[in-house]
């Protein structure tokens, strides 16, 4: 086992993976560590689609920057990627997301983002399993795709590998030392790794990590959950996502059926420091109950639904914060102690743009763009009482595709 890296990256997800990437393409001599076997968690359950257009213009610039980094890979890096590159439709069905759907194109174009209004005929040609004769307004951004999301992090950790990253498998950090306010060394089982930059990527783990060095990180896991029915008639892999602004439901052609996923709204909230220490995302209990309960809500747009037969049902545990924003920061009074999580079911997607602006921030002391909307302290009082910390994670959560404000 190596002693020493210029950086470790704690955890082989969709964030650790683009960061250890990115360390490594600007000549950090890196190692990233998982306590399980390498992308295995929360990232290979996701469905795999971008939304650029997030709640705000930060965000929207990361997940722009993030979709044209997943179509230059394949060239940037030689790792072959596959995605399909469909476009997402997204409705609205009563006035109140209406609006929303209006101001939604109005700042994406205002970003440069391919996004506009359009018509159902139009939605229902390129996604001939929506029926939206209820929808009041509509958007399509051609630029969004879907892929397969276990394939992202592991090009990123095979291109990584080839770079001379040391990828370390089934290796727990369970200790981090530090000396007179700086990240010092990171302890495992199987050795101690002396380093002065540390980046907590360990998803649903990430408060774990994060107090081993003194660090609360104030974000809430949260059961998100899926399932993909058995092949349905004319679904075709080339067809858009859709989603239903008023229901947080999403829906996506896979393997010849529809996926399906949703917010619910009383999602079952996880306390990570409480996790036995052998458990993995798939020992996560999952329930079809509240997709059901989601997916009636929506027969009218997706008739092909209605009692079709569910081929596999799949979950994980985002990491939620109390904005929706992202936590991506390094971390005031430890210096070299860098964090990116908070994913808010969106970190798969965003995973490319961030790690590459903190292997700038790593690298030349300073982020690339302006990361305050991000940082770990904007919470104040909220991150130090866990009962207000977890309602408002959980609201978020009920209103994820809402720019309400609670
Ligand atoms: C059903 C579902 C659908 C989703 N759909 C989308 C989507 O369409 N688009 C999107 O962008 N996002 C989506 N997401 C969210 C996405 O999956 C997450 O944002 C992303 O996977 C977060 O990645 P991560 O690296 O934080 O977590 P993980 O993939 O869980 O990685 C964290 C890693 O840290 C490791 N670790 C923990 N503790 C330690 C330790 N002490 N030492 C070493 N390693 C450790 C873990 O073993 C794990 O491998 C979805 C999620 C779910 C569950």
């Amino acid at each position: 086992m190596i002693t020493s890296a210029d950086a470790v990256v704690i955890g082989a997800g969709a964030f650790g993976a683009s960061v250890a990437y990115h360390l490594a393409r600007r000549g950090q001599r890196v190692a990233i560590l998982d306590a399980q076997a390498v992308v295995t968690q929360t990232s290979p359950r996701a469905a795999g689609l971008t939304q650029q257009i997030r709640s705000d213009p930060l965000m929207t610039e990361l997940a722009m920057r993030s979709v044209h980094q997943i179509t230059q890979l394949t060239a940037e890096s030689d790792e072959p990627l596959v995605y399909h590159q469909n476009g997402s439709i997204k409705l609205a069905l009563t006035e109140l997301f209406a609006a929303q759907i209006h101001d939604e194109v109005a700042k994406g174009q205002a970003q440069g983002l391919d996004i506009a209004l359009i018509s159902g005929r139009e939605a229902q040609r390129l996604a001939p399993f929506l029926h939206p004769e209820r929808a009041l307004a509509i958007w399509y951004t051609a630029s969004d795709l879907y892929l397969e999301p276990g394939d992202l992090p592991r090009a990123y950790l095979n291109a990584a590998q080839r770079l001379g990253v040391t990828i370390l498998p089934h290796t727990p950090a369970t200790a981090i030392g530090t000396r007179a306010g700086r990240v010092e060394r990171v302890v495992t089982p199987q050795g101690t790794i002396e380093t002065p930059v540390v980046i907590d990527t360990a998803g649903a783990w990430t408060r774990v990590v994060g107090a081993m060095a003194g660090i609360n990180v104030p974000l809430v896991p949260t059961r998100h959950q899926l399932y993909i029915t058995q092949p349905l008639p004319g679904i075709q892999a080339t067809q858009s996502i859709v989603r239903v602004l008023d229901f947080n439901v999403y829906v996506r052609p896979e393997r010849g059926g529809l996926m399906m996923g949703g917010y619910e709204p009383d999602p079952l909230q996880v306390d990570g420091q409480a996790l036995p220490s052998d458990f993995q995302i798939k020992d996560l209990a999952l329930d079809m109950t509240p997709l059901s309960r989601l997916t009636e809500l929506v027969y009218a747009e997706f008739p092909l639904l209605r009692n079709a037969p569910v081929a596999e049902l799949r979950g994980g545990l985002p990491t939620i914060t109390p904005d929706g924003r992202h936590i991506v920061d390094q971390v005031p009074g430890v210096a070299g102690f860098f964090v990116a999580s908070g994913c808010c079911v969106g970190g798969l997607s965003i995973s490319p743009a961030v790690g590459a602006v903190l292997a700038d921030w790593v690298v030349e002391g300073a982020p690339p763009l302006d990361l305050s909307p991000l940082r770990l302290n904007r919470f104040g009082a909220l991150a130090q009482d866990e009962e207000q910390l977890s309602a408002a994670c959980l609201w978020r959560y009920a209103h994820h595709y809402s720019h309400e404000e609670q």
